[in-house]
């Protein structure tokens, strides 16, 4: 099972540890600093665009998550830092790692992201990507259900006994391999064991 459809690595808002005391689920103290214990990420599918609004300080997001709780996306990035927001549309979702909550000064509470390189957009609703994510089994072939090791070269993700059923698949797979492969920055790495951040970019 990928990784992604597990809630502990992939948890929904209300689960995101909050960041104004140490939530030891998430941490670790190790010779006095605290690591997270796992990576974790949280994904959520950026709502209509008339939310994301560039303030004059801030740029803003209103997000989905994967139970449907709605929370604003706040990016507080360093003075001469860029934020790339090519893919910030209606239906796209946005991967951030290490997410705790937030509660900001005017009572709401949402996501502050201070690090350019912990969050991913990707051009791809939540649902289509955990669709994609179901679809696959690790060494079950994807055509016929039977033990397999070989893998499908773009998305490495999709299992096949034999090149026939690779072939014989690829018409259905298309779609999900496109997106496995897109999501694979977020996915390709074990996330029950932390030995240093892992962010994307
Ligand atoms: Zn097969
Ligand atoms: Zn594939």
């Amino acid at each position: 099972m990928s990784a992604l459809l597990d809630r502990r690595y992939f948890p929904a808002y209300n689960e995101l540890p909050f960041d104004c005391y140490v939530n030891l689920a998430f941490y670790h103290e190790r010779n006095g600093i605290l690591t997270p214990a796992f990576h974790w990420c949280f994904m959520a599918e950026i709502m209509d665009d008339t939310f994301a609004q560039t303030s004059f300080l801030r740029h803003r997001l209103e997000a989905k998550d994967r139970d449907g709780a709605r929370m604003p996306i706040l990016f507080y990035l360093d003075r001469g830092v860029t934020l790339d927001t090519t893919h910030f549309k209606t239906g796209n979702t946005i991967f951030v790692r290490y997410a705790e909550q937030h509660a900001f000064m005017d009572g709401s509470n949402g996501l502050r992201i201070e690090n350019p390189s912990s969050f991913y957009v990707v051009p791809y609703s939540l649902s289509a990507i955990v669709e994609a994510h179901r679809r696959v089994t690790s060494n079950v072939c994807n055509k016929c259900q039977k033990k397999a090791t070989l893998r499908c070269a773009k998305c490495k993700q999709a299992f096949y006994c034999s090149r026939e059923c690779q072939v014989d698949n690829w018409t259905d797979h298309k779609a999900p391999c496109r997106i496995l492969t897109k999501v694979a920055p977020v996915t390709s790495l074990d996330h029950t064991r932390f030995m240093e951040f892992e962010l994307f970019h």
